[in-house]
């Protein structure tokens, strides 16, 4: 499998290389240069298999020669097994109503979603630089999931060191200590004084001075690496197969801040999976769903939420969609992007408009609704939700009732929100055993102003160390 870069001037890279290099050096996102398709009889094939067997099937020809196939089924199967995944159907369907269902996707060691793609990702990053003989620097930003999960699957890991930027203030109670309470020396936490956007872009800036990422060997763990994205698509066959596909079409509802989630369940349709229709749920930040509406994809202010893990208002994978969308052109791509940091917008074509109108639907859900969702399914069915799980199911409400199944995608376990969730519902979700002393452990981190100058000086002088 060989992988392009969405803006197309990038070296054309097989899957260890775009693991290991994360953002493209055109500035663009690595995808796969053609899509596998799966045939009708594989999917159903998966009906009754376990979750690291769909995995397989799923992740193979992303890899391709990569990773031998033995070496792939022993961390897959280390990966979405009991030691990892505290449920043993990984990503559990719970029936909420006739036809809606929520796919439980918090059973992993940080309780959201993103353990699916980062246990699995960390163990990529060991099997590689284990390989190569070489050290990794990797540097994310988080609006609060995808760091605690990342150090979760990186920390103590030999050669590799991270560096996690967090929005000081702006990340709830959980989800800073699970990330600021992992003591292991390669790991390092950082406060940013700003925005998720404003860690998102110091990041970018990193990556795009191209003689510091090659001093400190930077890699990316946010969803602009691909093997991310790759991860994702697995439980939407998972799901959809154990719901009745491919004879059964499916439809989604992702809550969705970074595009990476929702984008995984198109490439699932794109490879043969019956996915009916996918609807992008936004809270307050509503970039996506303005941009379905108008056709405008343009940037608004961050307001924050009581679903922070969405407080986005810039989403990196939208490029990827938008590649797809523009018929795989890259020169579109880079005008596209040339245009969005001069104007802050970009004008998608009357084509690509309609391209995405057929697959998506859209909704934004305020705070004062997904409180008011979390306190009716309390009610009626006794079923705790997190605030965004509880924005993808108001959404999913736009989708007909009689029509295809509806699985709303469950991205948090709802401790990871409880202050929102108890103000919602009166009720105070408990920390699983294996997290009962978080608010105990002991807390590090550094701070930093909003300045990519500074934070390059401090993963220069910790390289040095
Ligand atoms: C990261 C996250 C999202 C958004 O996912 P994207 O892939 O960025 O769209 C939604 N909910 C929770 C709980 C998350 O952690």
């Amino acid at each position: 499998m060989k992988y392009v870069s969405t803006r197309g001037q990038a070296d054309v890279l097989d899957f260890e290389g775009v693991t290991l290099t994360g953002l493209a050096r055109d500035g663009g996102l690595y995808v796969p240069d053609t899509l596998p398709r799966l045939s009708e009889q594989g999917i159903s094939n998966m009906a009754g298999q376990s979750y690291s067997e769909i995995a397989l099937a799923v992740i193979k020809p992303f890899v391709g020669e990569s990773v031998d196939d033995s070496s792939l089924k022993a961390m897959l199967d280390e990966t979405y097994g009991a030691s990892v995944f505290r449920h043993s159907a990984v990503a559990p369907l719970v029936q909420l109503g006739p036809n809606d269902w929520v796919l439980e996707l918090f059973h992993g060691p940080t309780l959201a979603f993103k353990d699916f793609a980062l246990q699995l990702l960390g163990r990529f990053f060991d099997h590689f630089t284990a390989k190569r003989s070489q050290k990794l620097t990797i540097l994310g930003a988080t609006s609060g999931d995808t760091g605690s999960a990342a150090i979760e699957a990186c920390r103590g890991r030999e050669n590799v060191t991270i560096y996690m930027l967090h929005p000081k203030g702006r990340v709830s109670d959980v989800q800073r200590l699970q990330m600021t309470t992992v003591l292991e020396p390669n790991v390092i936490n950082v406060a940013v004084d700003g925005t998720f956007d404003d860690c998102q872009a110091l990041v970018k800036t990193c990556f795009n001075d191209l003689e510091f990422r090659d001093q400190v060997g930077l890699t990316a763990v946010n969803s602009i690496n691909w093997a991310r994205v790759m991860a994702q698509i697995v439980y939407y066959f998972a799901s959809a197969t154990a719901l009745g596909a491919p004879g059964r079409r499916i439809s989604y509802s992702v809550p969705t801040g970074n595009f990476g989630d929702i984008y995984a369940g198109f490439i699932a349709r794109e490879m043969g999976l019956p996915i009916d229709k996918l609807v992008i749920a936004t809270n307050s930040n509503d970039i996506l769903a303005r941009t379905l509406q108008t056709g405008s994809y343009s940037s608004g202010d961050v307001h924050a939420t009581i679903s922070p893990s969405m407080d986005i208002q810039v989403s990196s994978n939208f490029e990827r969609m938008m590649f797809d969308l523009s018929g795989r052109n890259g020169q579109t791509i880079s005008d596209y992007m040339r245009s969005f940091a001069a104007k802050g917008s970009i004008s998608l074509s009357d084509t690509e408009i309609a391209k995405a109108r057929d697959i998506f639907l859209a909704e934004q859900v305020d705070d004062e609704t997904t409180r008011q969702v979390m306190a009716e399914l309390k009610d009626s069915t006794g079923y705790i939700a997190d605030p965004h799980t509880a924005v993808g199911l108001k959404a999913s409400r736009q989708l007909p009732a009689g029509g295809a199944p509806r699985v709303t995608l469950s991205t948090a376990h709802p401790v990871k929100f409880g202050a929102a969730v108890e103000e919602a519902t009166g009720s105070v979700p408990r920390l699983p055993a294996h997290m009962a002393d978080l608010y105990d452990r002991e807390e590090r981190y550094v701070s930093l102003p909003n300045d990519d100058q500074q934070l390059k000086a401090m993963i220069v002088k910790g390289q040095a160390v």
